[in-house]
């Protein structure tokens, strides 16, 4: 068996979040009835004539500045030849010798190694619409609201050495697409996919082997396992003698396998050229500079900041600054209350509650508002109620969206401070355990516990713990 390397290159299809296609008005809403978002030139009739949407190219620059990229000037639309029912223009338009950017690098941490991945290219292209095959019908139907749509495509050098590099690589791209506001980030709906390149060389090797292309991965989890499958696959091929085919293939995630799928195309198979309806793409100076002045602080920055505010390490932190909507509501509720309180309630109840709800690690998607949640953190810090209380009603809280404030006093669940309504409890509880209190009062103090506990189930557990034990304590103390 020859101990082999893993080279991976990833290709990361992006749809940009404007209100317009590429080259014609039509909207890019998703989930709209079939082809109904469509115009002569989306649906690529005859002579109609494509016009650059101008945010296309604001929102490519915006990624290859927040990728270390050169962003170039003057780069050229080609158009790229392939035929399928999806593309009903019988050409893609993308960019080939000339890209908006190029030759940037990003810095990855994968089990806790940082490393710099560099970026080949970015460009603009339109994406195609979809095929539907209906296996119990025996027919295919073509739906064209997505054709059209802007895409960026950044390409990776193949610089990637294993799954988990590859996933720590896609979602520090997405945490930037998201931050920048140039992507919906809606994986589920396709707005954020990945071609993954795998191949693999015999360890110290300086030639890379021959790759397989698998297409249309669209979540952290179908890359890690379609990678791993691919590795697994080509070793197995490998240590057989034989040769691994180029090829492109798709994942299956239901069966945890990759099909063959294509034979690779090669560019010359795509008979690139400049396309005549389109003039080459400038962008000046000033611009540009605008453009970097509108940078937003990037999720890098971020973490490192919530790092200093929480005094939490970065592995339990990370997670806040995935998603700019999620790390906005962090921010909010951290500045109205405890940075460290806020951030351990998002990671355990909050996220939990996500969890159990199915819902997104996405506040837009919840009821709950930041305000809700530092005001719990406040009422807990001033023993208006405890720590268990707090637990206890989170779920409702998450749920309905209700201030915790006006909650517990809806509900009477405010912890009881009050000595003299305590007091009783703590006399009925030692009046009805005689037993106890004797051997307490021959020394068994390890007893107090036992009486704390009576007390808390007598009183739902709103009573304040240490005015308990204090007067606990003191009752049991006096004979
Ligand atoms: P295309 O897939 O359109 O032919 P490229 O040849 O530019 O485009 O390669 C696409 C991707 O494949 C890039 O991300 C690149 O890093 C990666 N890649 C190229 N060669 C290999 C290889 N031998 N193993 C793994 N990835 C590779
Ligand atoms: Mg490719
Ligand atoms: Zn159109």
């Amino acid at each position: 068996m020859t101990v082999c390397e893993v080279v991976i290159g990833l290709e990361v299809h992006i749809q940009l979040a404007t209100a317009s296609k590429l080259f014609c008005p039509c909207p890019t809403m998703f989930g709209q009835p079939p082809n109904t978002n469509v115009c002569e030139i989306c649906l690529g009739m005859p002579g109609a004539l494509p016009s650059l949407n101008r945010q296309a190219v604001h929102y490519a620059a915006l990624v290859g500045l927040a990728a270390n990229c050169t962003i170039n000037l003057y780069s050229v639309f080609a158009r790229k030849n392939y035929f399928y029912p999806d593309l009903p223009a019988g050409y893609q338009i993308s960019q080939f010798d000339l890209p908006v950017c190029e030759h940037g690098c990003l810095s990855i941490r994968a089990d806790g190694i940082e490393k710099n991945i560099g970026i080949t290219r970015i460009h603009l292209e339109n994406d195609a619409g979809k095929n539907i095959h209906a296996q119990d019908e025996n027919v295919s139907y073509v739906d064209l609201n997505r054709a059209g749509t802007p895409l960026v495509e950044i390409v990776s050098e193949p610089d990637i050495r294993s799954p988990a590099e590859a996933v720590a690589y896609l979602k520090t791209l997405y945490g930037i697409v998201t931050y920048l506001g140039v992507c919906d980030g809606n994986m589920e709906e396709g707005s954020f996919r990945c071609d993954a390149n795998v191949s693999l060389r015999p360890a110290g090797s300086t030639r890379f082997g021959i790759r397989s292309e698998i297409k249309n991965l669209n979540s952290f989890k179908n890359v890690q396992r379609a990678i791993e499958y691919e590795i697994a696959r080509q070793q197995g091929i490998l240590d057989d003698g034989d040769a691994v085919t180029q090829e492109t293939r798709l994942y299956d995630a239901v069966k945890n396998v990759t099909i063959a799928m294509r034979s690779k195309e090669e560019a010359h198979d795509y008979r690139y050229f400049p396309d005549p309806d389109l003039l080459p793409v400038t962008i000046s100076g000033e611009e540009l500079d605008a453009w970097k002045n509108e940078m937003p602080e990037l999720p890098h920055t971020r973490l490192e900041r919530f790092k200093a505010m929480t005094g939490l390490p970065e592995a339990d932190i990370e997670m806040l600054v995935q998603h700019p909507n999620m790390a906005d509501f962090f921010e909010t509720a951290a500045g109205l209350s405890d940075a460290r309180k806020t951030a351990n309630y998002m990671l355990g109840p909050l996220l939990r509650e996500c969890h159990a709800r199915n819902l997104p690690a996405d506040p837009a998607k919840w009821a709950m508002r930041p305000q809700a949640l530092a005001e719990l953190v406040r009422i807990v810090d001033q023993g208006l109620i405890s720590a268990k209380i707090a637990n206890d009603i989170f779920a409702e809280i998450f749920s309905t969206g209700a201030m915790p404030e006006a909650y517990i006093k809806e509900k009477n669940l405010g912890q009881i401070s009050d000595s003299g309504a305590l007091g009783a409890a703590v006399d009925a509880a030692v009046a009805a355990h005689p037993a106890e209190t004797a051997s307490y009062r021959s020394g068994k103090t390890k007893l107090l516990s036992f009486f704390v506990g009576q007390v808390m189930r007598a009183t739902k557990g709103k009573a304040n713990p240490a005015l308990v034990n204090e007067l606990l304590v003191r009752k049991l103390g006096r004979h």
